[in-house]
């Protein structure tokens, strides 16, 4: 296997907790990584100002490649999101959440074979707000009135919801080639166009252009949001690649993951046309952190899409397989899976867990 050098954002919460685990289980597997370490949390705030320093941009920018642990969000700090911020800053324009059954680990299926792609830079997550009460708030409410757009009522706080041609073209290329190489058979474009014909309406009108240069190899179809969350529900086994605007996959993603077992075990990728960012799809959980209590296996997982992206699927797919020992054994599983898999067994801790995983290598 080749050298690669990752930076590696540990964060905070239980992030310190589930990162050491995860560099634990790729050196275990073989996998030659270096890793340079950046920090970013909600612990910087009172030293730099700020959850992300400049240095941790640098180091991403240097290596390309990154793999982060969950940061807690400061509230009222006037910073909005450290994720927010990086997807910004290297233009990481897609947002890639698989979910898959893994035998044991709970969840109202077992036959969960499903990829959510979400747009990651636009939609009411643009952070384009207006606060109730201020002069930019009356002036758009005004703008509105008098464009005979509609009547917003005067108290009212605005957010502004962009969706370009450019960036739902984006997306959506994105998912049919990631279906095409990946050797999936259908993608799924989720919207609201009945409603919000300008913002979702565009989504779709682009998504139906772009599966047009794709007929004959990945089949497509779209669903209205709401029916999607039900079909969902119902059998989330006829669904393959599924993109999705800002909003509408971020929601999707955490609904799905409660489908197969919860956020313990839920991946991701945040991916850019030059650089990728790996992370667990869960948060910091406050309510466990520096408890050696945390379910490291979707961080684990997401460092097997990382382990994909740098071209090493052999050691990937070894840890993955691993992953799937441990939990179709069912001895050492952490309280997350107890709690989903209604189980009476003690739950085993971060650390425990790892050891099983290594051994199952
Ligand atoms: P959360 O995902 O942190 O926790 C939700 C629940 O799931 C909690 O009960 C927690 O204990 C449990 N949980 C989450 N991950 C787990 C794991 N690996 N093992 C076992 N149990 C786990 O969501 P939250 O409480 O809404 O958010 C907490 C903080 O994290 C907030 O400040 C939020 O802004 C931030 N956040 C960060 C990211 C990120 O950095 N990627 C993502 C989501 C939320």
């Amino acid at each position: 296997m080749a050298q690669h050098t990752v930076t590696l954002i540990p964060g905070d919460g239980i992030g310190p907790e589930t990162s050491s685990a995860m560099q634990r289980v790729l050196e275990a597997a073989g996998a030659e990584i270096e890793w340079e370490i950046a920090e970013a949390g909600a612990h910087l705030m009172e030293e730099h100002g700020t959850p992300l320093p400049q240095s941790t941009l640098d180091a991403v920018k240097r290596n390309k490649v990154a793999i982060k642990g969950p940061v807690t969000t400061p509230v009222g700090s006037g910073f909005r999101s450290v994720n927010v911020a990086l997807r910004k800053a290297f233009d990481l324009y897609v947002n890639l959440r698989p979910n898959i059954s893994i035998e044991g680990a709970g969840g109202r299926y077992n036959d969960v074979d499903l990829v959510i792609v979400r747009e990651n830079t636009e939609d009411l997550y643009a952070g384009i707000e207006f606060e109730q009460g201020s002069s930019e708030a009356a002036e758009l409410i005004e703008f509105c009135a008098s464009h005979n757009a509609g009547t917003i009522r005067e108290d009212a706080g605005i957010s502004v919801k962009p969706i370009s041609v450019t960036g739902s073209r984006n997306i959506v290329k994105y998912a049919f080639e990631y279906a095409i190489a990946q050797g999936r058979k259908k993608v799924t474009a989720v919207h609201k166009a009945n409603i919000m014909k300008h913002s979702d309406g565009l989504f779709l009108r682009v998504a139906r252009e772009v599966a047009k240069e794709y007929e004959g190899r990945i089949e497509f179809e779209d669903k209205i949001v709401d029916a999607f969350c039900m079909n969902m529900v119902i059998d989330p086994s006829q669904f393959d690649v599924v993109v999705l605007p800002n909003l509408y996959g971020d929601i999707a993603s955490d609904l799905c993951a409660g489908l197969v077992g919860g956020l313990g075990i839920a991946p991701g990728a945040n991916i850019g046309k030059e650089y990728a960012i790996f992370e667990a799809v869960h948060g910091s959980a406050p309510d466990i952190a520096g408890q050696n209590k945390a379910n490291p296996t979707a961080e684990i997982l997401s460092a097997c899409m990382m382990l994909d992206y740098l071209g090493e699927q052999e050691c990937a797919e070894r840890i993955r397989s691993a992953v799937r020992a441990v939990y179709a054994e069912g001895e050492h599983l952490t309280g997350d899976i107890r709690w989903a898999t209604g189980s009476s067994k003690p739950a085993c801790s971060t650390t425990e867990f790892t050891d099983a995983l290594i051994a199952a290598l």
